[in-house]
């Protein structure tokens, strides 16, 4: 019966600044067409008679500034319009860092705004970041998208940090097009696994950032968007402080917490905008266990492609051919440290790691460093293999790639991210 119910096609009239929400079932598909008016997808366009397919487990909001009619067909959860939403107030803040890029499109010596957007877990911090990234990019800026959530980041597969200049908007279906991310590896799920290598990493890629601004005028107007993590308690607070500094942000979006927005005000110099803003009724609260299913599938897609489109390669890697090194040393008591060296400097120590089964199915980051001589830890990476044999005895690795062999580089960083390949 319900199967049944859910599977009819549903037609929807939205009055402007209305929403449509829904929920694709795990598992199942959905469309989407706009029969007639205007609608956007969290910032993008989307087409008259087009036919959008998203898969299962997506949450999506159709918002209409102008009216429309939708059809929706496929098993969706709670499919339901919205009169209320924060939509405005999102397009008050494109407005304002707006206004702030035509100041820089008139005087050589200012910049963009650099905006960061904090709060919970859920409380659709990328959703507002992509929102923003859209609204701009359709105004013909270049902005950067700056993606510091190492759980649940947008712009490669958990465990890292980066960076990527936006040309054009997200597509509806499958998001940012990944063009040339400038990519980071930190190698855990949790910021508060290894904090001391996260501030590292973080200040590194603001250094780089600012050095794109230096170099692209288009960039250095359109400014920034930060996306963080959910963890903003204790340290994971002191994190969100040190990350502010790192890139010298102009504006904080704190989401739905306000004792978060009073810390920031308290804590942050007055030249930094600290704003609160409400989270949309539309975000849906995830399970831990939808997290791990959500981090499993960027994993996938790196490999496969969103709709299972790209075949990875599956080859043989010599261990005599590769370095595998990973972040931290076992932590020593101070009293047991070389002279000048504290016991916090072995998190971020690189360690050469000799193969064995314990590499079995975890992530690989390939570094672009190219010699011993290059700070590998503070070198971005140019991609991601898996580990899914370890033979002993002929000393190879056996690894998935979306590259066809041989290996770019030489240099790996493991992550403690493990992934299992089950095609
Ligand atoms: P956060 O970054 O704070 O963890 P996200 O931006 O990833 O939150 O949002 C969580 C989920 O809610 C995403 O799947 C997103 O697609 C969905 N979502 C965001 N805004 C809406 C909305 N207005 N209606 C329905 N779903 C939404």
């Amino acid at each position: 019966q319900r199967q049944k119910e859910s599977e009819v096609v549903q037609e929807f009239k939205l009055d402007p600044d209305n929403e449509l929400r829904f929920e694709v079932e795990s598992k199942e598909k959905a469309t989407l067409e706009l029969k007639s008016g205007l609608a956007e997808v969290f910032g993008t366009e989307i087409v008259k008679g087009k036919v959008y397919t998203f898969g299962g487990g997506s949450k999506i909001a159709v918002f209409t500034w102008q009216g429309c009619l939708l059809e929706l067909r496929g098993k969706t959860e709670a499919a339901y319009v919205a009169r209320e939403t924060p939509m405005i107030i999102y397009l008050n803040t494109h407005a304002g860092l707006e206004q702030i890029r035509k100041k820089a499109d008139s005087d050589e010596t200012k910049r963009g705004p650099i905006a960061m957007v904090v709060g919970p877990t859920d409380v659709g911090k990328s959703t507002v970041c992509k929102l923003l990234l859209n609204y701009a990019v359709r105004m013909g800026r270049r902005p950067i998208y700056v993606d510091l959530d190492v759980g649940q980041g947008q712009l490669s597969i958990p465990g890292t940090i980066g960076a990527m200049a936006i040309e054009r908007p997200a597509d509806v279906e499958e998001g940012f097009s990944q063009v040339c991310p400038l990519i980071y590896h930190y190698g855990y799920k949790e910021p508060g696994s290894n904090v001391m290598l996260y501030n590292l990493l973080v200040t590194k890629l603001a250094q780089t950032v600012a050095e794109r601004m230096e170099a692209n005028r288009q960039n250095a107007v359109s400014g920034v968007i930060i996306n963080t993590c959910g963890w903003i308690k204790g340290q994971g607070y002191q994190m969100l402080i040190h990350a502010a500094k790192a890139f010298e942000v102009d504006l904080i979006i704190v989401l739905d917490q306000e004792r978060l927005y009073n810390e920031l005000v308290r804590d942050l110099p007055e030249t930094v905008k600290v704003v609160f803003q409400p989270k949309s009724g539309g975000v849906v609260e995830r399970s831990r266990q939808a997290r791990i299913e959500a981090r499993d599938q960027r994993i996938r897609e790196y490999f496969y492609g969103s709709a299972a489109q790209f075949y990875p390669h599956s080859f043989e890697v010599r261990f005599s051919d590769v370095k595998i090194f990973k972040i931290g040393a076992p932590a020593l008591p101070d009293s047991l440290m070389p002279l000048g060296m504290k016991a916090e400097d072995q998190l971020t120590k690189l360690v050469t790691v000799q193969p064995s089964q314990q590499l079995l199915h975890h992530l690989i980051s390939i570094s672009m460093a190219e010699s011993g001589d290059d700070d590998i830890i503070q070198t971005n990476v140019t991609g991601f293999i898996c580990v899914n044999n370890v033979d002993l005895e002929r000393q190879m690795l056996t690894v998935l790639s979306p590259q066809p062999r041989p290996l770019p580089r030489t240099r790996l960083l493991i992550s403690d991210i493990q992934y299992m390949d089950s095609h």
